[in-house]
């Protein structure tokens, strides 16, 4: 895969919790390689109302407040007539309605170099701005969180890890669910803790027989916490590295 470079566009009313995620790890590294841009848009700068407000009533009644779909409208406008995006973008919407983040949802989302992620707040926003402006809805999990910030951080972060070149391929192969397994244990040193030594083949020097290992206490983890994901490996009981415990 070849380098490419990431502009990630966020709108949220509170661009202070994304901007702190910037200072640290593979973002902070990636920002500073250039291989990513995040940029924040207060929506709240689009609003014509006083006080700068960008929610109202439902029509119809019910609880909370909605996020109202002009200003949201006109802040998509802006990040689309600003940095002239015509094409190799995608707008997605952070909301519990979405498809759960998963490996095939990262590597659809990375086709694009230019990503918008709308953060959703109070009881959500108008439907008629999803209908208009966005491609893709994603969620983090079955549960309701107060907005679409944390979610959208999530969501970099997991896309981050794709983004050839960031980091080694070796490191995201190796990692739970890449290849529909869950990861091996891990150790360092020392060798001995709490009565408690590494296993021999680690330290063994043996890289065939430590691959064979490491594939094997894959399944073995996956069996054990989460054997949902093995029916979803065709004929994973004939492998050789599978093994019943
Ligand atoms: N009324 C909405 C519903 O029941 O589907 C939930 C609104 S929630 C209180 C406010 C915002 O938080 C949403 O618009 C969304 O942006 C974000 N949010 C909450 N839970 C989320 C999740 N599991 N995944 C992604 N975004 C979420």
């Amino acid at each position: 895969m070849k380098k490419k470079k990431l502009i990630i566009n966020i709108i949220t009313i509170f661009p202070e919790m994304i901007k702190s995620i910037s200072k640290f790890g593979i973002i902070r590294k990636s920002l500073k390689s250039k291989m990513l841009k995040i940029n924040c848009w207060n929506p709240r700068n689009f609003s014509s109302k006083k006080n700068n407000s960008i929610d109202d009533k439902p029509y119809g009644g019910g609880p909370g407040m909605i996020m109202s779909a002009i200003p949201l409208y006109k802040t998509i406008k802006k990040i689309k007539l600003l940095n002239n995006y015509k094409k190799d973008i995608i707008t997605i919407y952070l909301t519990p309605q979405g498809k759960k983040i998963n490996k095939k949802n990262i590597l659809r989302i990375l086709k694009f170099n230019k990503i918008i992620l709308l953060c959703g707040r109070y009881e959500g926003i108008d439907e008629r701005l999803i209908i208009k402006e966005v491609d893709k809805e994603i969620s983090i999990g079955d549960y309701v969180l107060n907005g679409g910030e944390l979610p959208a951080m999530i969501l970099i972060e997991c896309i981050i890890r794709f983004i050839p070149g960031i980091l080694k391929n070796k490191c995201i192969e190796e990692e739970s669910f890449f290849n529909g397994l869950l990861d091996y244990p891990n150790y360092t040193k020392p060798k001995k803790f709490k009565g408690m030594k590494v296993p021999k083949v680690l330290l063994s020097g043996n890289h065939k027989n430590i691959k064979i290992w490491k594939l094997k206490e894959s399944f073995k983890t996956t069996l054990l916490k989460r054997p949902d994901l093995l029916k979803k490996i065709k004929n994973y009981k004939k492998t050789k590295y599978f093994k019943k415990i």
